[in-house]
């Protein structure tokens, strides 16, 4: 059976949480009380359990996914195989050129549908949509269709929607002008500007927006600055930086700064920033970014499949700075397992255990969570940042009964989701309520979509 997640409950709702992961770490016997637009009222520690109350084991905050293309969901899988000595993220581009340049909006509809619902089922429960298909396939001075449709899917498969509408006027950070594969990007800075406010305008009451420049190579300083002057009024701004070497070594030849310190260089940049990927970095932009507290997007799961390389996250987290992670390609849509292959890169390379930890957070798992909810709930400006007073009641069920679990605490329980195995069942709650899955109607949408795409 199919529940609109967006039914609202009659009244109060009263949990009673055997062991909860809370923004300050695990804690026992949590009470906690919803209202009837599924926003946590009141969440205490210690308390007794009510009669009244409906009882928990074990349970996790849902996560942001601060960083997605959800049409690259239909190629998923499909460029696992060679067609040149040195295949890379720019043989791997040809492909999601092709697919952007056959998608309509109603076929965007369809896959957003699906993808959001992956989304939620995996655990995903807000997302940052990087939005870059601008013009309509049948009129390009159409450039509003494409992003309606995410706000239209968003809205009905009750997934909260932060819509990025993407910057892109640039082939090169020279200036040469985009090809025709890109030519559906190609907004000017007036152009995104007017698009910018009238998408605003028809947004759902649950969904917002924030800024978006595609990256350095795509975007002049000059426009970025325009924009910034018409748009900021202190909401997030998203931006790629830094995913591959040679857009480092482009940015170095033309402006004699590596990326992360001419994007400073310019602007102010502080925590509303989300600088997505940050692969390749100095002591210096590291320095920059964590003093700034801005954060990093990591998409550990896409860099892995796309070869980009690896995010130096143990001195990042030394020096206190924020990440949120993101599904991005979603090549695989699953919010453990893009922590498991963030810690495990980092062992690979450093050739030790145990790398995300802390003193006052010993746990691999709790730490990359938690870590990962707090500046995620900021990258998407969204009321999703754990269990806490006045934050929406997203959570994930985690099944004890299964044998890999047997006589485990609430913190083990999470590192062996992540680390042992991904088998074992997570229930998503929006709203304070059951997500009961993928309906009918979205799965049969999104094969016949396919279907005339492949
Ligand atoms: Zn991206």
């Amino acid at each position: 059976m199919y529940i609109n997640p967006w039914h609202k409950i009659d009244g109060m709702n009263n949990y009673f949480f055997k062991q909860a992961l809370l923004p300050q770490g695990w804690q026992d016997n949590v009470s906690v009380t919803i209202d009837s637009d599924g926003v946590f009222q009141d969440v205490s520690e210690d308390s007794k359990q009510h009669p009244s109350d409906i009882v928990i084991d074990c349970i996790i905050p849902a996560m942001p996914n601060c960083h997605s293309h959800v049409f690259q969901r239909t190629m998923a899988g499909l460029t696992e195989y060679k067609t040149s000595d040195n295949d890379s993220f720019w043989s791997w581009r040809n492909l999601m050129y092709q697919y952007a340049n056959k998608i309509d909006a109603r076929q965007l509809y369809h896959i957003a549908r699906y993808a959001y619902s992956e989304m939620l089922l995996a655990g995903f429960t807000s997302v940052c949509e990087f939005h870059y298909i601008h013009r309509s396939l049948s009129d390009k001075n159409n450039t509003e269709d494409m992003s309606l449709a995410i706000i239209n899917a968003a809205h009905d498969v009750g997934i909260r929607l932060t819509l990025l509408p993407v910057l892109y006027t640039q082939a090169h950070i020279n200036g040469s002008p985009l090809s025709d594969l890109q030519h559906r990007f190609k907004l000017s800075s007036t152009e995104y500007i007017e698009l910018y406010k009238s998408l605003e305008k028809q947004l759902f009451p649950e969904q917002n927006m924030a800024i978006c420049f595609h990256s350095l190579r795509a975007v002049s300083i000059e426009q970025m600055a325009k924009v910034l002057r018409e748009l900021d009024k202190g909401q997030t701004i998203h931006i790629h930086i830094s995913e591959q070497v040679a857009e480092v070594e482009q940015v170095i030849e033309h402006s004699g700064m590596r990326p992360v310190e001419l994007l400073f260089h310019h602007f102010d940049v502080d925590q509303n920033w989300c600088l997505v990927h940050a692969t390749h970095l100095n002591n210096h932009e590291i320095e920059l970014i964590t003093q700034s507290g801005a954060i990093v997007g990591l998409c550990p799961m896409t860099e892995a499949n796309l070869g980009d390389g690896i995010f130096p996250l143990s001195t990042f987290i030394k020096q206190k700075g924020c990440f949120a992670i993101g599904s991005d390609s979603h090549i695989l849509i699953n919010p453990f397992q893009e922590l498991q292959i963030l810690e495990y890169s980092q062992r690979l390379q450093m050739q030790q255990r145990i790398i995300a930890s802390t003193k006052n957070t010993a746990n691999v798992g709790t730490l990359l969570w938690n870590e990962s909810v707090k500046a995620g709930a900021i990258t998407c400006a969204q009321p999703v940042d754990g269990i806490q007073a006045k934050q929406l009641a997203n959570w994930l069920n985690i099944d004890t009964q299964h044998p890999l679990l047997t006589n485990l605490n609430g913190e083990k329980c999470l590192d062996t989701i992540i680390f042992v195995s991904n088998q074992i069942k997570v229930d998503t709650y929006i709203y304070g309520q059951k997500y009961q899955g993928i309906s009918k109607n979205i799965i049969e949408n999104y094969k016949n979509t396919l279907k005339s795409l492949r």
